[in-house]
C-alpha cells in the first residue's frame, strides 16, 4: 500500500481499479483512503493525483477524526439536545431522576459502585433512553402541527432506531422518523419532517419534490445543508 505524508502525519491509501474515465479519491467516515483509478491508468499518474489531492485529504480526514472522537460519557463532554450543547455531568449517587436538564447542564445520576466501562455504558444508556422518549413526544408533536399546516396527513407516524437515514416513509403513508433528530436543532427537525410530508405527495427527489418543500419552507436548503455538515456527529450514541 503506498503512504502519503503531510504535516507529520502518515497515511496509507489502496488503490482500485474499475471502469472509470476518471482518478478519484474516496475517504470512508473511519479514516480508510481509497483511490480509484481507470484500468489503464498508470501507477506514476495515480500516486501524483493522490499526492496533488494531499491538503483535501488530509482536510477531510481531520475533521472525521474530529466528529467520530470515542466519547468516555464523563463530566465535561458536550452532548448535543434540541440543537443546543449541554455539560455533562455524572453524579455518582444513584439518587433521584436518572437524567435532568439543569441550565447548561445535563446531570446523570448513577449508582455510587459504578466504576470504568460500566459506568460509561451505564451513562449512554440513560442518554439513549431518555433521548429516545423525549423524541418520540417532541417529533410527533411537530410532525402533527406541520402537517395541519400543510394539510398532508400521514397514516401514522413511527419514531424508530434508523441508520443512515433521519426520516423515511412508506407507500401506505406512514412516516418513520430516527430517533436521533432529537439532537438536532428544531428548524432542522422540522426540514426531515416537511421533506417526508412532502414524499407523500411527490415520490423521488426530482424538481417538483423540492418544490414542494420550498413552497412551505423557503430556507430549506440552510437546514439541510446543517444536517449534511453536522448529521454524522449525532451518530455517537449508537458506538
Ligand atoms: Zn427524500
Amino acid at each position: 500500500m503506498p503512504d502519503l505524508n503531510f504535516d507529520g502525519l502518515s497515511v496509507d491509501y489502496e488503490i482500485v481499479r474499475c471502469a472509470r474515465k476518471t482518478l478519484g479519491v474516496v475517504i470512508s467516515p473511519n479514516g480508510v483512503v481509497v483511490a480509484r483509478a481507470p484500468f489503464n491508468a498508470s501507477r506514476a499518474d495515480i500516486v501524483d493525483f493522490v499526492e496533488r489531492s494531499k491538503p483535501w485529504i488530509f482536510k477531510h480526514l481531520a475533521r472525521y477524526r474530529q466528529v467520530y472522537r470515542p466519547r468516555d460519557f464523563t463530566s465535561g463532554e458536550d452532548i448535543p439536545y434540541l440543537g443546543k450543547k449541554y455539560k455533562l455531568k455524572v453524579i455518582s449517587d444513584g439518587a433521584g431522576t436518572p437524567l435532568a436538564l439543569v441550565g447548561s447542564r445535563l446531570e446523570i445520576h448513577v449508582a455510587h459502585d459504578l466504576e470504568g466501562a460500566a459506568r460509561r455504558k451505564a451513562v449512554k444508556q440513560i442518554i439513549v433512553c431518555w433521548y429516545t422518549a423525549q423524541a418520540r413526544q417532541v417529533l410527533t408533536t411537530r410532525l402533527c402541527k406541520l402537517a395541519c399546516r400543510l394539510g398532508i396527513c400521514p397514516t401514522a407516524v413511527k419514531v424508530k432506531h434508523q441508520v443512515r437515514r433521519w426520516g423515511s416513509c412508506t407507500a401506505s403513508g406512514v412516516i418513520n422518523l430516527n430517533w436521533q433528530l432529537i439532537m438536532a436543532p428544531a428548524e432542522v427537525i422540522d426540514y426531515v419532517i416537511v421533506h417526508e410530508l412532502c414524499h407523500l405527495r411527490v415520490h423521488g427527489h426530482q424538481q417538483e419534490f423540492w418544490q414542494c418543500i420550498g413552497q412551505y419552507m423557503p430556507d430549506y436548503k440552510k437546514r439541510r445543508k446543517w444536517l449534511r455538515e453536522n448529521g454524522q456527529a449525532l451518530s455517537f450514541l449508537l458506538e
